[in-house]
This record gives structure tokens, C-alpha cells and sequence, in this order.
């Protein structure tokens, strides 16, 4: 068993420990302070934004983003198909109604032609997903979104380290959201961040994970306001996690080039081509019988895992409108082992599992 190659396992590096053990004898009060401070400006500084706040999740940082901005339940806002849950349900967390539209099948994103089709008068926001850290032409998007009077929140979950047109992802929006979740790029165990260039959606922000509080230490509230907020412990871990950003980085590409390099070829296997841009989060193929695959690797001692079903398959969020390209590519997905510590060796012979499986199945 001890060379099982698991779909995923964090990178927990560096000097976590003596990082943790010296803020402990520096006195800090473990919640938020400084260290959260300093964590924040490393995250606007390395996404290019002017502010950034942290909280406890993604998911919190969503649903920040929409508070903010005073979502009403008359308000729609929309999001793509193929997406984590937390997307649309941070939209419902404000009983308003999260519209999905379906994606385009060069970047898996939000498909902008159809996104046009579903802009309402009671269109609020959209939240563009750029999954997998891949994305389309939101120079575009933004043009399209300032002209509608439509505010633009990118979540930006699974992008640390990538970039649209040289610009960060997160910092093109009015808000752009991450999350320090364990299989993300880095993590703080749990944890998020909004970034933005607007000043007043920053204090906005500020006031909202601190009960509406007008400044801290004071009692005065002149809003609705939550206890949304991080600590410093989490903070030292993420700083720490940052230190090693640009090797994550490259090996996330080396990883994904590899497994692209060895498997374009194969037929029956559609892999999409990297791009220098891209910082690959998971290894995704999409392939026409995921669940045989994965039974195949899972006896070969490979751990895999189907991709997001399409949101409109959820029972939650069940409809019979057709979606055809989140379809196709959220029913038959299934990501690889994808972490940065894979070694090259444990790719190839994923890879050669697979190359097996489709030689075998062509006969
Ligand atoms: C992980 C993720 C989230 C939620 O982040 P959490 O920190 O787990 O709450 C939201 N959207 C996308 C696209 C994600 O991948």
C-alpha cells in the first residue's frame, strides 16, 4: 500500500513548525493581528490588487463579495454549470437567484455568447469561475460587464498563480475571491481572501467579518455584520506556504506537461493543451467512460476522482434545461493525481495505466 499515488495530497513544507513555535513565544493572541496583516498584503501584492481581506473560506469570501455588494432575493446573478457547489450556494445564501449558464469547450469557463443570453434586467453580478485556473477573454467580459452596469466578481478559487493576459486572476473583477482550502494551491488548512482595487467594497468587507463593527475595539455597529474572520495561526501557516509559490507553480506545470505530453496521443483521451498562463490546479481528462477508468487505476494502486457533476444535476439545483457542453465535459471528466511532490515516475505509469485501458478498449 505505502506506494499508492492518491488523487491529491497537500504540500505542507518549509518551516512551519519554528514559524508557529516563534509566533507562540512573540506573545500574538493566536486571532487575527499582524500576521494576518502581513499574509493579506502578500496576496494583494502577488495578485497585483491594491486590498485584500481574508476570512475563513472561499465559500465565506463568496458570500462576502455578494453582501457587499447588498445582493437582494430580487437580484440574479450569474454563474457557470460547471463549477464547485460553493459558487451558486453562496448566491442562494442570500436568497437570490444564482443563473447558470453553460461553458465554453476551449477553456471549460463560463461561455460568454451564452452568459449574453441570460443578462436579465434583474441581473445583479457574475461570477466567473476560472476553473482550473484557466480562463477566457475577460477583457471582453469586463468591457461587457461595465457597459451592462453589472458588477463583476471573479472566484478565483483554484487560480492562485494564474494569469489572464498577464494580469493576475481575482484581480481584473471588482472582487476576486480565493481559497486556502487543503487541495488548493497553497493552504491554511481552511481559509480564503477577497481582493479588490475599491476602497469602500474593502472597508465594506472590513466592517462585514467584524459584526458590522465601524473600528476595531469599539461597540459601535451601523451595519448587519458577521464574525467572518481569520487568525494569525493560519496566517504564519500561509506565509509560510508562500515561500515556496513559484516552485508550486512550476512544478504544477512540469506535472501537467508531462501528463499532456504523454497522453494527447492517445485516442479516446481529450486532454487540454497547457498554457504558460496556467498554473493547472488538477490534471483533468475527459474521457467517454470515467467510472471504468477509475476502477482500472484504483487497481493499479491510483487514486483519481470524478469531476464536478453539471450544477443542473444536483438535486438541489435540478432543472431540465439543457446544458450541452457542461454536459459532455462534467459527465465524462476525471481528474489525475495532481500534486506538486508526484515524482515523474509515478506519472508515467498513471500514464501507461491509461495507455493500457484505451489499447485494450479499442479492440
Ligand atoms: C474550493 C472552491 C470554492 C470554495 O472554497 P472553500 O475555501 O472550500 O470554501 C469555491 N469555488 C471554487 C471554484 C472552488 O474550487
Amino acid at each position: 500500500m505505502s506506494d499508492f499515488i492518491p488523487q491529491y495530497a497537500p504540500l505542507i513544507e518549509g518551516e512551519i513548525g519554528q514559524s508557529l513555535n516563534d509566533y507562540i513565544q512573540s506573545g500574538g493572541w493566536i486571532t487575527e493581528f499582524k500576521k494576518t496583516k502581513e499574509f493579506e498584503q502578500k496576496i494583494a501584492e502577488f495578485v497585483g490588487s491594491q486590498y485584500c481581506v481574508v476570512t475563513t473560506s472561499g465559500t465565506t469570501g463568496l458570500i462576502m463579495s455578494l453582501m457587499a455588494i447588498a445582493l437582494a432575493p430580487e437580484d440574479e446573478v450569474i454563474v457557470p454549470n460547471y463549477t464547485m457547489i460553493a459558487t451558486p450556494n453562496a448566491v442562494k445564501f442570500l436568497n437570490a437567484k444564482p443563473v447558470f449558464v453553460d461553458i465554453d469547450p476551449v477553456n471549460l469557463c463560463m461561455d460568454l455568447e451564452a452568459l449574453k443570453q441570460n443578462i436579465t434586467a434583474k441581473t445583479k453580478a457574475i461570477i466567473y469561475v476560472s476553473l482550473n485556473g484557466r480562463s477566457g477573454d475577460l477583457n471582453a467580459l469586463k468591457l461587457f460587464c461595465s457597459k451592462s452596469n453589472i458588477i463583476l466578481i471573479e472566484d478565483a478559487a483554484q487560480s492562485l498563480g494564474s494569469y489572464n493576459d498577464k494580469r493576475h486572476l481575482g484581480s481584473l473583477g471588482h472582487m476576486g475571491v480565493f481559497s486556502f482550502s487543503v487541495p488548493k494551491i497553497i493552504t491554511t488548512g481552511q481559509g480564503g481572501a477577497v481582493v479588490t482595487n475599491d476602497e469602500k467594497i474593502y472597508k465594506k468587507l472590513k466592517s462585514l467579518k467584524d459584526f458590522g463593527r465601524r473600528s476595531a475595539g469599539h461597540d459601535i455597529h451601523d451595519e448587519i455584520g458577521f464574525n467572518f474572520k481569520f487568525t494569525d495561526i493560519q496566517a504564519v501557516v500561509g506565509l509560510e506556504q508562500f515561500k515556496s509559490i513559484d516552485q508550486r507553480m512550476k512544478r504544477k506545470k512540469e506535472v501537467y506537461k508531462l501528463y499532456y505530453n504523454q497522453l494527447k496521443q492517445v485516442k479516446g483521451v481529450d486532454i487540454l493543451a497547457s498554457s504558460e498562463e496556467v498554473t493547472p490546479w488538477f490534471v483533468d481528462i475527459y474521457i467517454d467512460n470515467p467510472t471504468s477508468l477509475q476502477a482500472e487505476l484504483a487497481k493499479n494502486g491510483i487514486g483519481s476522482r470524478l469531476v464536478y457533476p453539471p450544477i443542473h444535476h444536483q438535486k438541489i439545483y435540478k432543472s431540465n434545461h439543457s446544458y450541452p457542453v457542461s454536459e459532455k465535459y462534467c459527465l465524462s471528466g476525471l481528474w489525475l493525481p495532481s500534486h506538486p511532490q508526484l515524482k515523474d515516475q509515478e506519472i508515467l505509469k498513471v500514464c501507461n495505466v491509461i495507455k493500457e485501458f484505451f489499447n485494450r478498449e479499442s479492440f
